[in-house]
């Protein structure tokens, strides 16, 4: 019998409902408005849709424990008893609220402490567990904790439970594991010295056991994501390869093991993975198409291909014809048996559906694809492979029809920005005087003190702000009513800071709903969605802008706030930009053009609004890259390349101003040591970086490395609600000045307060001015 389809598979499918249900259903249970068996039920009711919806559009391999109240890391480090003690579980099934302690600290305040993208701490009682990013997506994880010595048991069935519920509906599902392989790759120990890896021994016993459990309950296939064969990896974490997977096919052997990988290539892993006794591999040939002829070159005959082909982290609507020019002559010379169609990855990080836009502009409406448009898309294919092109005609007309209408439209290619590009040369990244030469002038035209004490920009967006937001949104407050209500908010922060004693101020941002979209509205190119939503973490979800053509800027986008505040005060108010890499890697950008010509065109812009604000009289002005180190590709080989273009557009924002004007930057986070020579490539004249949390342990790397402009390691830190003392701050700045000179150091949070209370603000810079005019004070009795 000949097939009608290759087989599809999605490899898991985004678990928050079209309309955030699942979002409104964990919200109301945490805030004690409903009872767990609601919320249990939501979520059954969500799964229960996802297989449908994934059945009526044709899905094979219809995935089950995809789904996560949470996130599936946390799930998998409950299904193997990986439960700190703090959380005090000891045996039996482990309660909700258990697993909600390790999601969110147990005293409610969980992840509200939240800076605006990512950077994230937990307030008192138990503590949550860390979070961090999932390879190199803005999905983040709870990240497992190990202890030494580490012991493992089963504690959690969800894998056979979600397995046997959808059964119960009808569906036969493959269940989808994180491997143990990558699952111990994730996770860390307050000892140092112990590599998770070593307590692979330990953990695969209760692998075996679901895999067991699943095998006789009916499962056939079982899904196991492996991604980390897409990072490099030394010899042990092969090893550990082979020992787990050698493991399963010997213990569980009725049961067919998907090995996925996928965010990249196998390379230099290639022969690793092929080594292993699975009966199949997903390949992701969005990232690396070329590794699909080097695999098949080596790959046993018997093994079957997941052929990852719609991209599952971009909004793309996919070029199927062009998909089956290649795939086509593959799957006749090995055979159709050989093959099953798949997103690159599961389908999480892309919106769910495309449908629910009514207000996209139609042109781009028609060149996007959303998790259900993909879905139908792999469907497609699968039929095509199988059975013909003439069996989709329609479908794949339509779609190179929009390829075609893409690749013309005048929304898309704007002829004055690519002559722009051209003109771009090297003399537009670099600033007129050498950073020693700038300093001199600086100092002069500012005139500041010593520790100079300045915030990162946005002030408390307080009810009020977000109110007024919404409430003109709605249409409810007309424009000037709206930003009247803006100029007052900006006037008494303006008014505070000068009271408090600041000496580089802000106009704190109101107006900004968050510090990408601000900027994307404002720009040609891009577009916003109405229910494009992904998980960010647990129920906070985001949505990306949609960059989808050249960049331009029409009008100035901030001049007009920054113009205002300065009207109201005699110090210096820093203006306030978000840089071109962090647009960049927090929007879904353009497959037809590289990232980085987009952010070159991005960089362009944000250089008109730098020179703008310098014209309008701005003596400092902050560009923003709090995303920058989060779009390091995950092979470090990769990472050259990738700094070398994103410091370029970097510069080209920043270097169109005179050399007294004062460029800073702001970066969020401490892991920066790795990057460091690149940090002082971006050539700003301050930086303000985070570092309260890890007692200035980050400036230990300034021990070794010069670091050669000024720099302001944050001495309060934001993410939580604690006022720090006078004292403490103190204390961190004379940490500081071990490290660095006098004449280098600046004195400001490590972050934006957007998230904080006034009453929690006020109290903390007061005392951080006041940290400062001490140090000043000693450094002058010093010289006398
Ligand atoms: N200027 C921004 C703010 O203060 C910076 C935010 C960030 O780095 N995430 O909110
Ligand atoms: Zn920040």
């Amino acid at each position: 019998m000949s097939l009608t389809s290759l087989p599809v598979s999605t490899l898991g499918v985004p678990r928050i409902g079209p309309r955030r249900e699942l979002k409104l259903a964990l919200e109301a249970y945490w805030s004690g408005k409903s009872d767990a068996a609601t919320l249990l039920q939501a979520a059954a009711r969500l799964r229960a849709e996802n297989w449908a919806r994934q059945k009526a559009l044709g899905v094979t391999n219809i995935p089950s424990n995809d789904f996560s109240l949470y996130d599936h890391v946390l799930d998998t480090s409950v299904m193997v008893g990986a439960i700190p003690d703090v959380y005090g579980w000891t045996d039996g099934p482990v309660p909700l609220d258990t697993y909600f302690a390790m999601a969110r600290g147990s005293q409610g305040g969980g992840h509200s402490d939240t800076c605006s993208h990512g950077c994230t701490a937990h307030s008192h009682g138990v503590p949550a567990l860390e979070m961090t990013k999932w390879f190199d997506t803005n999905y983040h994880y709870m990240v497992p904790e190990f202890t030494t010595g580490q012991q493992f048991r089963l504690a959690s069935i969800k894998p056979i439970e979600e397995y046997l519920e959808a059964k119960a509906l009808g569906y036969e599902t493959r269940p989808v594991l994180l491997g143990p392989v990558t699952y111990l790759k994730l996770g860390k120990s307050k000892d140092p010295s112990l590599d998770p890896l070593s307590l692979l021994e330990n953990l695969l016993p209760v692998y075996v056991e679901v895999l067991e459990r699943l095998a006789a309950n009916g499962a056939t296939w079982v899904q196991v994501d492996e991604p980390c064969l897409a990072l490099d990896l030394d010899e042990t974490a092969r090893a550990a390869l082979r020992t787990a997977y050698g493991l399963f096919a010997k213990q569980v052997p009725q049961l067919k093991v998907m090995l996925t990988t996928y965010f990249g290539g196998l390379d230099d892993n290639l022969g690793t993975a092929l080594s292993l006794p699975v009966a199949g591999l997903h390949l992701d040939l969005v990232r690396a198409p070329e590794q699909l002829e080097a695999t098949l070159a080596k790959a046993p005959s018997d093994l079957v291909l997941s052929l990852g082909v719609i991209n599952g982290r971009n909004v793309w609507r996919a070029n199927l014809s062009q998909i089956l020019d290649r795939l086509e002559p593959i799957v006749a010379e090995h055979g159709a048996e050989r093959f099953e169609i798949a997103p690159s990855c599961s389908l999480i990080h892309v919106p769910i559906d495309l449908e629910l836009e009514t207000e996209l502009d139609p042109d781009v409406k028609e060149w996007l694809a959303f998790a259900a448009q993909k879905i139908g898309e792999l469907s497609v294919l699968g039929k095509a492979l199988a059975g013909g092109r003439q069996t989709v005609a329609q479908q794949l007309t339509a779609s190179t029809k929009a390829a075609e209408r893409r690749t013309t439209s005048a929304k898309v290619h704007d002829v004055a920005v690519a002559a722009r590009i051209k003109a771009v040369s090297p003399e537009m990244t670099r600033r007129f005087g050498s950073f020693a030469e700038r300093s001199r002038l600086q100092r002069a035209a500012l005139n500041l003190p010593l520790f100079p004490t300045t915030t990162i920009g946005s002030f408390p967006q307080t009810e009020d702000v977000r109110k007024a937001r919404a409430a003109h949104a709605k249409g409810a407050l007309s424009i000037v009513d709206y930003k009247a209500f803006l100029r007052r908010e900006t006037e008494a922060a303006v008014r505070w800071q000068e009271e408090i004693g600041l000496d580089v101020l802000v106009h704190g941002e109101f107006e900004r709903n968050d510090m990408v979209q601000y900027f994307g509205e404002r720009l040609a190119g891009f577009a916003f969605t109405k229910h494009g939503w992904v998980q960010s973490y647990g129920s906070r979800y985001v949505r990306p802008p949609i960059l989808f053509g050249d960049v331009s800027r029409p009008a100035p986008m901030t001049v007009e706030w920054w113009r205002h505040a300065q009207s109201l005060t005699q110090k210096p108010i820093k203006g306030m930009l978000t840089g071109p890499v962090t647009i960049l890697n927090w929007s879904f950008v353009r497959d037809d053009i590289p990232r980085a010509l987009a952010c070159r065109q991005i960089a362009l812009a944000i250089r008109d609004e730098v020179r703008d604000l310098e014209a309008a009289g701005a003596k400092m002005i902050q560009i923003d890259e709090a995303a920058l180190r989060e779009g390091l590709p995950l092979r470090q080989a990769d990472w050259k390349t990738y700094l070398d273009w994103a410091i370029e557009s970097f510069r080209l924002a920043a270097s169109g101003v005179a050399d007294t004007t004062q460029i800073h930057t702001h970066m969020c986070y401490s892991e920066f040591n790795d990057i460091l020579d690149a940090i002082a490539v971006m050539d700003a004249d301050v930086i303000s970086i985070e570092t309260s949390r890890s007692k200035m342990e980050l400036l230990d790397a300034f021990r070794t490395y010069k670091y050669p402009n000024e720099i302001g390691p944050g001495v309060y830190d934001i993410h939580s609600p604690r006022v720090p003392s006078v004292e403490e701050m103190a204390r961190l700045l004379s940490l500081a000045r071990e490290r660095l000179s006098d004449r280098q150091l600046w004195v400001n949070p490590d972050c934006g307060l957007k998230t904080r209370k006034w009453e929690e603000v006020r109290p903390a810079l007061v005392n951080m001015v006041e940290a400062a005019r001490q140090l000043r004070a000693s450094v002058a009795e010093a010289a006398e």
